[in-house]
């Protein structure tokens, strides 16, 4: 536990610092990838970028793919840490996706993709960049403002425990509650009967 905690940490420091470097607002959500040192910055629902007409052929492409290999939209994101802009936009449109687009058109095949985002990605990329590590037959790197992920050949290294783990607050928060009610309700009902039968 000590040891992801740490890895996270480290995860975070080095996000904030390349967002420092890049020069990006803090709460926007923003995803990077860099081709030949040069580094290329997409927020959700980008059409700016110079190669905008590829990128968007490149995402239909894979969703077409990504539907026949049985990949379902994941639209509920209430319970991910996102920007109100990305949680409005269609989870197609996410800047994971759009720079992922991106470096499968401008990296060389046979080399990984590294994305690093400044927020932490959602379900639906999380999902999404599976099927694609798998339809594409390439390593793709991403880095959250909360940890590692390597996804390979339709997994990811972080074996889907990363939603459980982030949320273990609240998680410890929940069942605590869940405790203390059927104490609660226990106490009451005991209570009660012996109030009735004496
Ligand atoms: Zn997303
Ligand atoms: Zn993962």
């Amino acid at each position: 536990m000590l040891v992801i905690a740490e890895c996270r940490w480290e995860e975070a420091t080095n996000v904030r610092k390349e967002m420092r470097d890049i020069g990006i607002k803090k709460n926007v959500g923003y995803s990077w990838v860099a081709v030949k040192n040069k580094v290329h910055v997409f927020q959700a629902k980008d059409s700016s970028h110079e190669m905008n007409s590829a990128i968007q052929a490149m995402l239909a492409k894979l969703r077409g793919e990504m539907k026949k290999a049985g990949y379902v939209p994941d639209t509920n994101l209430s319970l991910f840490d996102l920007e109100e802009e990305e949680k409005a936009s269609e989870v197609w449109y996410h800047s994971e996706k759009i720079a992922l687009a991106f470096g499968l058109i401008a990296l060389p095949s046979g080399v990984p993709i590294r994305i690093t985002k400044n927020l932490r990605i959602c379900g639906d990329c999380h999902s999404a960049i599976k099927f694609i590590s798998k339809i594409v037959g390439r390593e793709i790197i991403v880095r959250d403002n909360n940890r590692f992920h390597r996804f390979v050949d339709g997994w990811c290294s972080c074996k889907d425990y990363w939603d459980l783990a982030a949320d273990v607050p609240s998680t410890c928060v929940a069942i605590l509650h869940r405790c203390l009610v059927r104490v609660f309700t226990w106490r009451s009902l005991t209570v009660r009967d012996s109030g009735s039968a004496g």
